[in-house]
Order: structure tokens, then sequence, then C-alpha cells
């Protein structure tokens, strides 16, 4: 009677969205922190910003110029990871570079 349940079904759907939404919440939070920067510097400035990887906890910075992570953020289904976090999350890796990965969703049509 004391203490939450084991673990329920974890590997559903439901649990990979949720982790999406925490990837998801910290790519808006980069989106924020890229504008803001744009206005005071120039796109070959370097800025450290959020792993966008599916785990919740993670805490991991990743340093790109404001012009490589708006290569990336123009295209709504991928996101920047640390190189490490890139192999773990469930999203296919799409770009290695020697300071980040690049996550891609789905490939819908496979074209
Ligand atoms: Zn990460």
């Amino acid at each position: 009677m004391t203490g939450p349940p084991p673990g329920r079904a974890d590997s559903t759907a439901a649990a990979a969205y949720g982790r999406l939404g925490a990837a998801i919440a910290r790519a808006d939070e980069n989106r924020a922190l890229v504008a803001e920067a744009y206005k005071i510097t120039s796109p070959q400035t370097a800025l450290a910003l959020r792993c966008e990887c599916m785990h919740r906890l993670c805490t991991e910075v990743v340093v790109l110029t404001l012009e490589e992570y708006e290569e990336i953020a123009a295209d709504p289904a991928q996101a920047v990871a640390a190189l490490s976090h890139a192999d773990v999350d469930e999203r296919y890796v799409v770009k290695r570079t020697s300071r980040f990965s690049v996550v891609e969703e789905g490939l819908f049509g496979s074209g």
C-alpha cells in the first residue's frame, strides 16, 4: 500500500512521446536563445546550447555556431545532440561533426 506501483509498461509509443517532449522543450529553449543571440552577434559566433536528445534528465551542452544551428533547426524533424547521446537517441543519426551530432525522426516516405 506504500509507494508507487512497480514500473508500468515502459516501451510504449506514449513513453517515446514523453521523451520526445523533453527533447522538444530543450529545442524550444535553444530556438529562443539563438533568436536572442542573433540580435547581438554574428552567425559565425559559437553558442553553448542544450543537447536535444530524448533523455529527460540530459543536461549536456553542445557548442555550435548560430548558422550551424539554424541549418539544423530549419528542418523540424532534425535535432542537435551531444556526440555520445546520438547513439542512444531513438532517432536516426544523419550527421556527425567533431562537436555534435544531428538526429532526425521519422524519415517518412524515405526520400
Ligand atoms: Zn543529451
